[in-house]
C-alpha cells in the first residue's frame, strides 16, 4: 500500500471518510505533508505546482516566510483573552477600513460561513424581514441560511434544492434563489416578495462554479434594485476579497454593497474571516452598547488569525503583489488559449486576475444553467492527469484554479508545456 493510502485508510478509522471538509476527497487520495510557496507536497514526497491554492487562502504562497514570521512574533508575546480588545485587532481593523469601500466599520469572527450568517442576521434586524435572496451556484458558507441550491444537480436547477439534509424548512424557504447575470429575474422576484425582501447576497464574481463574469451593468443593477426595494445588498466576497484588489472585487467593479463578508486570502491561509459595513447597521451589532443583534465567538480576533492578516495586507500595501499575480494569470490564460488554437480544441478559457479555469465549451457561461454545456467528464479527466504530471488542482468539476505571488514565470511555462501535453493525450 502507498504510504499517502496506508495514512488515508488510518484517517478513515478515526474520522467519518477521513476528511474533514466535504469534497476533500481526491482520487487517488493525497496526504499532503509540506507546503512551501507555489509547491506542495504529499506523503511519498511528491512535489507539486499548487494551483489549488486551499481553495482561496494562499495568495501569497504557501507557508509565507513573512507572515509567518508576524505570527510567531504575536504569539510570542499575545493570544487570546476573552475581554477587551488587542492592539492586532485595532490594527487589522484599521487597514480594512481604510481599504475596503464599503467598510466603515467591521468585526472579525474565523470563517466565511460565520460572516455570511452575520451579514444576513443583521439585514433580517435591520430591515425587519425575513426573505433572503440568493443567485443558483453561488456559495455563501454551510449553515441554513445559505445552503441551498450551490451546485445543484442540473435538472434541480432553479427548484427547491437543499444542500443537506437536516435544514429548517422554514430557512429554505425564505431563501429565495435568482439566475446570475439575469436582472429581469431579481427585479421580478424583488416584486412578487414586496416589502419581504431583507437583503441581497451574492458573489461578485461567482468563483465556486470557476469564473463566471458579471456582465456590464448587473452589479449596478443589483445595487439599484436593493436600494429601491429597502433591502441591503451583501457581497460576499469571501473568494474575491483581497484577491483580486486589496479593496475587493467592490473597489474594481465601483460598486458599493451595504454588508461585505471577508476571509480566504484576507490571512494567506490561516483562520480569520470579518464582516463589514456602514456604520449605522454594523452598530446594530451587541458589541455596541444597545445593539441588539448578537455577535460572539470565543476565538475571535485571535492574535494568530489577526497578526496574519496584517502581514498579509501589509506585503500587498508594500510590494507588487496583484500586479503580479494578475500578469502571471494572463500569461496563463493566453498561453492556454494559445494552446488550443495550436491543437483545434473548442473551449473557454474564463478567468480574473489570478483566477483561472478552462471551460470545455465554446462559448462565454453567464449563468450556473449554462454550465451544463461543459464537458464534465474531459474536464475532469484533465485535471486528473494534470495532477499526475505534478499539476495540482482538485479534479472536481468547473472549480477555478489560484495564482499566488510565490508562483514564477517559470512554473507557468512548466505548466504550460504539462497542459499541452496532457490535452494532446486526451484529444
Ligand atoms: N463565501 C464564499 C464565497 C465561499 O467561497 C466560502 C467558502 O468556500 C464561504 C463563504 C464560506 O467560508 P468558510 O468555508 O470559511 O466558512
Amino acid at each position: 500500500m502507498s504510504k499517502n493510502a496506508e495514512i488515508y485508510e488510518e484517517s478513515k478509522l478515526y474520522s467519518p471518510g477521513g476528511v474533514h471538509t466535504s469534497i476533500r476527497n481526491v482520487n487517488p487520495m493525497k496526504v499532503f505533508t509540506k507546503g512551501e510557496g507555489a509547491y506542495i507536497y504529499d506523503a511519498e514526497g511528491n512535489k507539486y505546482i499548487d494551483y489549488q491554492g486551499a481553495f482561496g487562502p494562499i495568495i501569497l504562497g504557501h507557508s509565507h516566510p513573512y507572515v509567518n514570521g508576524k505570527v510567531i512574533e504575536a504569539i510570542q508575546r499575545t493570544d487570546l483573552y476573552g475581554v477587551g480588545c488587542t492592539d492586532l485587532e485595532v490594527e487589522l481593523a484599521r487597514k480594512i477600513c481604510k481599504h475596503v469601500p464599503s467598510s466603515e466599520q467591521v468585526l472579525f469572527c474565523n470563517s466565511g460561513s460565520e460572516a455570511t450568517y452575520h451579514a444576513i442576521r443583521l439585514s433580517r434586524a435591520v430591515t425587519g424581514r425575513s426573505k433572503l435572496i440568493k443567485f443558483q451556484g453561488c456559495y455563501h458558507g454551510w449553515h441554513d441560511y445559505v445552503a441551498r441550491n450551490m451546485l445543484s444537480a442540473w435538472d434541480m436547477i432553479g427548484k427547491r434544492d437543499p444542500g443537506s439534509a437536516g435544514m429548517m424548512d422554514e430557512a429554505i424557504d425564505n431563501t429565495l434563489v435568482c439566475t446570475f447575470n439575469d436582472l429581469d429575474d431579481v427585479e421580478r422576484t424583488f416584486r412578487e416578495n414586496k416589502g419581504q425582501i431583507a437583503s441581497l447576497i451574492v458573489e461578485p464574481i461567482p468563483h465556486n462554479i470557476g469564473c463566471v463574469m458579471p456582465q456590464p451593468g448587473f452589479l449596478e443593477g443589483l445595487r439599484e434594485l436593493c436600494s429601491a426595494h429597502g433591502a441591503l445588498l451583501i457581497f460576499d466576497e469571501v473568494i474575491t476579497g483581497f484577491r483580486h484588489d486589496i479593496g475587493g472585487f467592490q473597489k474594481v467593479a465601483g460598486v458599493t454593497p451595504d454588508l461585505t463578508t471577508m476571509g480566504k486570502a484576507m490571512a494567506n491561509g490561516y483562520p480569520i474571516a470579518a464582516v463589514a459595513g456602514k456604520r449605522e447597521y454594523m452598530q446594530r451589532f451587541n458589541t455596541y452598547p444597545g445593539g441588539d443583534v448578537w455577535f460572539a465567538g470565543t476565538y475571535n480576533g485571535h492574535a494568530v488569525g489577526t497578526a496574519a492578516s496584517i502581514a498579509t495586507l501589509e506585503l500587498m500595501e508594500n510590494e507588487p503583489v496583484h500586479e503580479h499575480i494578475f500578469r502571471l494569470g494572463e500569461k496563463m490564460r493566453s498561453g492556454i488559449r494559445g494552446i488550443h488554437e495550436r491543437l483545434g480544441i473548442e473551449a473557454y478559457v474564463a478567468g480574473f486576475g489570478s483566477v483561472w479555469t478552462t471551460y470545455f465549451m465554446t462559448s462565454e457561461p453567464k449563468n450556473y444553467s449554462d454550465l451544463q454545456q461543459n464537458d464534465a467528464e474531459l474536464y475532469v479527466a484533465y485535471r486528473k492527469k494534470l495532477i499526475e504530471k505534478g499539476i495540482f488542482k482538485m479534479p472536481m468539476n468547473i472549480k477555478r484554479n489560484h495564482i499566488s505571488y510565490s508562483h514564477t514565470d517559470q512554473d507557468i511555462d512548466t505548466t504550460l508545456e504539462i497542459i499541452e501535453s496532457v490535452l494532446k493525450e486526451l484529444i
